[in-house]
């Protein structure tokens, strides 16, 4: 079980960012402990098992252009933005937010992105799935190249 700090230790907000960040945080699809990856000096948390990743609120930008700008994504192909707007998540299972358990919702990223990804409306973290980092990546760079 987690271990909460006590009340005495949090001083003031900033502390408690950092504290956050040490408390385990478990993968909502295998329940694993999440472990801490540095992207371009983001810290996110990745699951192993499945390479799912968990962004804090605000994350996800500087995540992804930390992949770009290091060269990490390949060209998506011509076929990539041919497909129309999905309004449907095709995987629409509840996953719970690895930070506060709350439910969250999928969304259909940068609308018509067709890469569905989960955000917690508590926290504004954004879960992604094995690989859907990579798929956002790619969908960055080729707008950026349009
Ligand atoms: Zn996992
Ligand atoms: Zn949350």
């Amino acid at each position: 079980m987690l271990t909460l700090m006590p009340k005495s230790m949090t001083l003031g907000s900033k502390l408690e960012v950092n504290n956050r960040k040490q408390i385990l945080v478990e993968c909502p699809i295998c329940t694993l402990v999440l472990t801490v990856q540095n992207y371009g000096g983001q810290t996110v948390d990745v699951c192993a098992a499945c390479r799912g990743l968990w962004c804090d609120a605000g994350e996800l930008s500087a995540v992804v252009n930390a992949l770009i700008s290091e060269k990490k994504v390949p060209d998506a192909d011509s076929s990539f933005l041919a497909a129309a707007r999905q309004h449907e998540d095709p995987d629409p299972q509840a996953k719970p937010c690895p930070r506060c358990r709350e439910t969250t919702e999928s969304f259909n990223f940068a609308y018509d992105s067709n890469i569905f990804l989960n955000r917690c409306g508590t926290c504004d973290g954004v879960w992604l799935d094995g690989g859907e980092i990579r798929s956002v990546a790619q969908f960055i760079k080729k707008m950026s190249q349009i």
